[in-house]
């Protein structure tokens, strides 16, 4: 894939309708895919240097809520190399930090989010084991991630020891962790209330079978995360969540059906409203949207890997919480961020 090929951003609007939403209009109007907000649907060419700290919401609404999430960002502090490869000069944590400054300086309320796999992939983990990884992610502010495989790479032992460096929440509601170095430490959920609304954030892992060696999760059991999903999300709309957003490091899709996948849990578990995926490294140009016949959708994306794209999804709530439209968009870290 060319450098280029990168830097192109999806930007999109969508109709009312996510979880939420009254039956009836919503859902006509939703299903018709048009926009809500008409006076937006015609974005200018985004991102661009220019629009970045710009950015309005094409969303409307009493209030909006700007969701950024990067996964499988595998070690990778420094930009790729400028050596000719098909990466050259792509992402970089400092460009990324830069960006989601300017996002959170222009917006009130911003989640800065992560589907797993920080670890592995360049000598930063070889080194140091998932140290500067977890104090960049701390520095940037995220608010919570997931566990990916690869996090796994060091044993239980050795993410455990790393915890102290990560200053956000690690969920997973299908990795078991009782009893190990990680219990009370990796959550399977969290919820924050932003005011006008509360998000419900839970994780899914992926299978260790033929991923991770039984001795580097020992002590981690994994269990079905499709029921898990389902309960999961009752759980935390019962608890007063008007957006759940699932972490999931269970990859995109798979030709298997009966293997799980963000797509599987969009279908099983449509109490979901973001699926925000991992581990397959899929780069999607904007998000694959599941359509409820009562008027609701579930939002499922990934940003691909290496931190060379961030993405945002931004929500609009009407007065009572609940979400009235979206929006999505891909920023490419490249070197416009310099
Ligand atoms: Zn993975």
């Amino acid at each position: 894939m060319n450098r280029r090929g990168f830097v192109r951003a999806s930007c999109l609007a969508g109709a009312a309708g996510l979880a939420g939403m009254p039956a009836g209009a919503a859902a006509d109007s939703f299903l018709r895919r048009t926009v809500a907000h008409p006076e937006d649907a015609e974005l200018p060419p985004w991102p661009s240097r220019e629009s970045v700290g710009a950015y309005r919401s094409p969303v409307g609404g009493a209030s909006r809520l700007v969701v950024l999430h990067t996964n499988d960002t595998h070690s990778r502090l420094d930009p790729f190399p400028e050596d000719g490869g098909p990466f050259a000069g792509l992402g970089g944590a400092a460009r990324r930090a830069e960006l989601v400054g300017r996002i959170r300086a222009a917006n009130e309320h911003v989640l800065l989010l992560d589907s797993g796999d920080i670890f592995q992939g360049t000598p930063y983990f070889n080194y140091f084991g998932g140290e500067p990884e977890f104090k960049a992610m701390s520095a940037m502010g995220y608010d919570a991630a997931t566990l990916g495989n690869h996090d796994f790479d060091n044993g239980v032992d050795g993410l455990a020891d790393m915890l102290p460096y990560a200053d956000f929440d690690l969920v997973s509601a299908n990795y078991d962790v009782a009893g190990s170095r990680l219990e009370g430490q990796v959550k399977p959920s969290v919820i924050r209330d932003l005011g006008a609304f509360k998000v419900g954030i839970f994780g899914l892992g992926i299978a260790f079978e033929r991923l991770v060696l039984a001795k580097l999760h020992e002590g981690v059991t994994y269990r079905d995360p499709v029921e898990i999903a389902r309960r999961t999300a009752a759980d935390l709309r019962a608890r007063g969540c008007t957006l759940i957003v699932c972490l999931s490091h269970l990859g995109y899709r798979y030709r298997d059906p009966s293997r799980p996948s963000d797509r599987t849990i969009a279908e099983a578990a449509p109490e979901i409203d973001l699926i925000l995926g991992g581990h397959t490294h899929t780069f999607l140009d904007e998000p694959e949207a599941f359509l409820r016949g009562d008027g609701r959708t579930t939002l499922v994306n990934q940003v691909g890997w290496a931190g060379m794209r961030l993405g945002r999804i931004d929500i609009g709530f009407d007065e009572s919480g609940n979400p009235s439209g979206w929006a999505a968009a891909g920023y490419d870290i490249d070197d416009h961020l310099d």
